[in-house]
């Protein structure tokens, strides 16, 4: 068929896209259809079109998917966020698991052999016996904050790839009182005359209102990000929230950059503490408005729950939490470790991490402040830990997913079991990828909805060390399993042996002998998968090698 851009036509949905879209073929050529549900027959004009693919806006639905419901949200069609509210919600969820499964697939290579059901918000409310509803869900929000078009502040979304604002004055996956704090904050720019950010002109004050509440203890933090040093008025601001029931902490937050980052280096702190608190399980967690905090309280605990539960504690391991953010996973984990180790890069986060420690009388969780890529190595180099004295690893990325400095450190030093939760299920799948190539297999996946409504998924996944149980790929990289310490690493024994003997050998080959020497406790450098087995070190290999532990002083 002969497409161009403007033509309607009508098409038959085949499957949803990563980002809830509807996808059709027309002779083979992806054609990307918001709002569309498999199954469905629509009638589309074509918008956008590229080579292999393009984009077509929906214009009328002629026969619907059963899938299909009403959207909840009155602002559902012009806002650009929740894009899979008009799916069901077993439709949702149905949807993010084979997201995971596919791009596990596909871009990571691996079926997790035990798949664990998708977390929705179902079932009865903890501790309240009302049922779950995947509405209203969210602790936190950052609207920003521009003229509307009669030049009066307005909060809303930016439209899709853009900068213009669409207002949204009642947010459904928002806590009603959330929506509530933002009335309060328009209500009184509009008395006092304080104006809205204007992006174009860099000028105007208020960019951004920003919301959190704690779940279960109320507390609510409100911090405005300024384009200017301070807000005129803002005792007047602090009277009008301090109405708000819960209200915890009021702050101001300079930022003048022309940065899409929301959040500025300076805190103006005005009434109240500078953190909320709230609580997960048994544990109390206090957040300061530059901390992460997961944004759906009631899946966050199932999330955590099941953290916990594929790490598989008994008291006497020693865990890593990188990218723990205000340590809320480490405190879970310090319950059942013998000791935890955090990792994080915000030094307001390590502070919370460290006071939510001592909050909850938790002595046997450290954390550390930096980017988790560099401070494992140090961890190593400095503080003797490594090879052989970490058993679980527990990774939380951001949507980038890990670094692949951390990933060789981690496989570096050998975890029996890694337990990586993410955000963004294609660039878990990549890690797992190279985690896979370097001796870690996927053991079971589990999907949790913390995003009901929006398209994004959370996962969490356990690998555990193949070696463990005698399976060893032949090219594994075992040159990165030891190289620190002060100790002789595998490309100085190999150019030791080079220099004085002329042989080149293998990683394998030095890490058989330093078995057989019982420098590493590894038999399993001696025996194959089972499918095709280890070449063996000959003896004049053999002999050279143990010359350069002895040149070394290994022996
Ligand atoms: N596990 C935490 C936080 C997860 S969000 C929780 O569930 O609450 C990811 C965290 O990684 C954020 O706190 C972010 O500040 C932090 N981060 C981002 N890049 C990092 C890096 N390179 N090293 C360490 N932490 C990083």
């Amino acid at each position: 068929m002969d497409l161009k851009k403007n033509d309607e036509i009508v098409v038959t949905i085949d499957n949803l896209g990563n980002q809830g879209e509807g996808v059709a073929h027309v002779d083979g050529y992806a054609l990307f259809i918001k709002k569309a549900l498999p199954g469905e027959k629509v009638l589309v004009r074509l918008m956008k079109l590229n080579k292999n693919y393009g984009f077509a806006r929906l214009v009328e639905i002629l026969e619907a998917s059963p899938q299909r419901v009403e959207p909840a949200c009155p602002m559902a069609k012009t806002c650009g966020g929740c894009s899979l509210q008009h799916l069901s919600y077993e439709g949702q969820l149905a949807f993010k698991e084979q997201k995971v499964r596919d791009c596990l697939k596909r871009i990571g290579g691996v079926e997790p052999p035990i798949w664990e059901p998708i977390l929705g918000m179902t079932g009865e409310e903890k501790g309240k016996g009302t049922p779950v509803r995947p509405w209203n869900y969210r602790n936190k929000a950052q609207f920003p904050v521009r003229e509307d078009e009669s030049g009066n502040p307005a909060v809303g979304f930016f439209a899709n790839r853009s900068h213009r604002l669409i207002p949204v004055d009642n947010c459904a996956i928002q806590h009603p009182v959330i929506n509530e704090v933002v009335g309060e904050v328009l209500g009184f720019m509009r008395e006092c005359h304080i104006p809205a950010y204007q992006e174009e002109k860099h000028s105007g004050l208020v960019r951004h209102i920003y919301v959190r509440r704690g779940y279960h203890t109320g507390q609510i933090m409100v911090c405005l990000i300024i384009n200017g040093k301070s807000l005129p008025h803002s005792e007047k601001l602090v009277q009008r929230l301090k109405k708000v029931e819960g209200m915890t902490s009021i702050s101001l937050n300079v930022n003048t950059k022309k940065t899409n980052v929301i959040l500025g280096e300076k805190m103006i702190w005005l009434e109240g503490a500078p953190y909320i608190e709230d609580t997960i399980g048994d544990i109390r967690y206090r957040i300061s408005p530059q901390s992460f905090y997961q944004v759906n309280p009631i899946q966050t605990e199932k999330l955590y729950r099941t953290a916990l539960e594929f790490a598989d504690l008994h008291g006497d391991e020693n865990v890593w939490d990188l990218y723990c953010g205000i340590g809320t996973i480490s405190l879970f984990l310090a319950q059942r470790a013998k000791h935890v180790t955090g990792v994080e890069i915000v030094p307001e986060a390590v502070e919370n991490a460290r006071e939510n420690a001592k909050l909850n009388g938790i002595t046997n969780a450290e954390f550390y402040c930096g980017a988790a890529e560099e401070v494992a190595g140090k961890l190593i180099r400095e503080e003797g830990q490594g090879q052989d004295t970490v058993d679980v690893v527990v990774v939380d990325p951001p949507r980038k997913g890990c670094d692949s400095a951390l990933l060789d450190t981690i496989v570096n030093i050998r975890p029996k079991r890694v337990v990586y939760v993410s955000c963004d299920p294609a660039t878990l799948a990549r890690d797992v990828k190279i985690l896979g190539e370097k001796g870690y297999r996927v053991e079971k996946a589990r999907a949790c909805d913390m995003f009901s409504q929006g398209e994004h998924v959370e996962t969490v996944v356990l690998l555990s060390d193949k070696r463990v149980d005698g399976h060893i790929d032949i090219d594994l990289d075992v040159e990165k399993l030891e190289s620190t310490g002060g100790r002789a690493t595998y490309a100085e024994i190999k150019d030791y042996v080079k220099e004085k003997y002329g042989y080149s050998i293998s990683s394998l080959y030095i890490a058989q002998i330093k078995n057989k020497v019982g420098l590493e406790k590894r038999d399993n450098y001696n025996h194959g998968s089972g499918e095709g087995s280890v070449p063996e070190c000959p003896q004049e290999k053999e002999e050279a090698i143990m010359d350069a532990f002895k040149h070394f002083r290994l022996i």
